[in-house]
């Protein structure tokens, strides 16, 4: 059974069926049990724990488009839980599940051919095969919708790619990388599924992070790198496509936005409970209950949110501006939330073996990727306005 989590103070668990519950008392063990002490020393070391990926390949964490494979429903309400509580562990191991099962197989699962489908998705769901996706590049992050300068130029069966991407996530230990470029032809975004050992490829690891330390980001470049028209995503026509992708995957980053407050959040409600300071708990202060209570809030708040709209998005009715508040909130509630309980902490905030240092730097990544908070934000102030303001 799953315990219901302090944190979880409305009892938001209980929208889970009994089933979801049970798998997701699976995922809590397996984080707590092996993820929890290792992430600190791999986070440290700026190194992927590649040992993880059989453990979530055995939880269906990155099966959840592979019937044949998944243990549990397809629902994004499922999806979410399980966002919340990888990020409450270990949000770079979060973040690897995001882009392999979220962004690579969802690019598949909605520009593939049945073919490539067949082929990769359940490949992708046992770990065997791993993907990256590649959007990003070095002069455009937010306006990827129109300022991609990555081309492709058809030439005969095959095209040919020439560009650049950058903060591509698992790139440097990936076996391909969805790569979305312009088409010289038409102008239109296609996307390509680029094998990593192909000639003219090269993926080098973005060094000194301050967040996502275990993400192994990368630089790619491509120069004339050759790709048959069989890799090509045939259901990917323009940006509308990929933003299609986006949409999917936002709401989990909300949701894993959401597991990196309750981390730091019950790291700190246990120190206050355990620190001393003039001869009592520093949880008995005032000033400290109310850090604690306004950080709970603010998880409370962004759970009732993201479970709205990723049951929306099981109904069939979430649109891209109900996707990009769930992210905007959740992620600027995360990093005050994070805030307070790198506070609570004093000093011992600013290291890693207290529990709370981690999940601080680790916000920053999140609160900027897919889609940072001022983009969600012009995302849904279109659609509340009419007016479009990203130009
Ligand atoms: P910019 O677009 O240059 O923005 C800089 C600032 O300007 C931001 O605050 C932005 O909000 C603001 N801004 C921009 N335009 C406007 C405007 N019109 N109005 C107001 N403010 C504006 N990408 C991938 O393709 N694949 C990945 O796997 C991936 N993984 C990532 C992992 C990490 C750890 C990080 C940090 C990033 C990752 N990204 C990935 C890239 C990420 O999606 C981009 O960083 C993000 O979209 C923002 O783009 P940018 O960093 O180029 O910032």
């Amino acid at each position: 059974t799953l315990d219901h989590l302090v944190s979880d103070f409305y009892g938001y668990q209980d929208f889970l069926t009994a089933d979801e519950q049970r798998h997701a008392a699976e995922f809590r063990a397996v984080f707590e049990e092996r993820v929890r002490p290792i992430a600190d020393e791999y986070w440290a070391r700026a190194e992927f724990p590649k040992q993880v990926i059989p453990w979530l390949a055995d939880l269906g964490a990155l099966g959840p488009f592979v019937p044949e494979v998944r243990r549990f429903e397809n629902t994004a309400v499922f999806r979410g839980w399980m966002a919340l509580e990888m990020g409450r562990v270990d949000a770079s191991v979060a973040t690897f599940v995001g882009v392999q099962s979220g962004l690579a197989m969802g690019s598949i699962h909605v520009g593939g051919s049945p073919e490539q489908q067949a082929d990769l998705l359940p490949r992708m769901a046992t770990g065997e095969l791993l993907g990256a996706f590649g959007l990003t590049e070095p002069y455009s992050g937010s306006d990827s919708a129109r300022g991609l300068r990555t081309t492709a130029r058809r030439e005969g069966d095959d095209w040919v790619l020439n560009g650049a991407k950058r903060w591509i996530g698992n790139a440097t230990f990936s076996d391909f990388v969805v790569i979305y470029a312009k088409d010289e032809a038409d102008g239109q975004v296609k996307g390509f599924l680029v094998d990593t050992d192909l000639p003219g490829f090269r993926a080098d690891r973005i060094e000194d992070k301050i967040a996502l330390r275990s993400v192994q980001n990368a630089d790619i470049t491509m120069v004339d790198v050759r790709v048959p028209e069989a890799k090509r995503l045939p259901g990917i026509r323009s940006f509308r496509d990929v933003a299609t992708v986006l949409r999917l995957t936002r709401c989990e980053v909300a949701w894993q936005a959401v597991g990196v407050a309750v981390g730091a959040w019950e790291a700190a409600l246990a120190y206050a409970k355990d620190r001393q300071q003039f001869g009592q708990p520093i949880a008995s202060h005032q000033l400290i209950q109310d850090l604690l209570v306004k950080g709970l809030g603010n998880i409370t708040a962004s759970i009732g949110m993201c479970l709205r709209a990723s049951q929306m998005q099981d109904a069939g009715v979430q649109k891209d501006e109900h996707s990009a508040l769930a992210k905007a909130f959740a992620t600027a509630r995360m990093r005050e939330t994070v805030a307070y309980a790198r506070e609570i902490l004093g000093g011992n905030g600013i290291v890693l073996d207290k529990g709370v240092a981690r999940f601080f730097a680790d916000a920053e990544a999140l609160y900027s990727y897919e889609g940072t908070r001022e983009m969600n934000t012009l995302i849904v102030g279109r659609s509340i306005t009419g007016f479009n303001a990203f130009v």
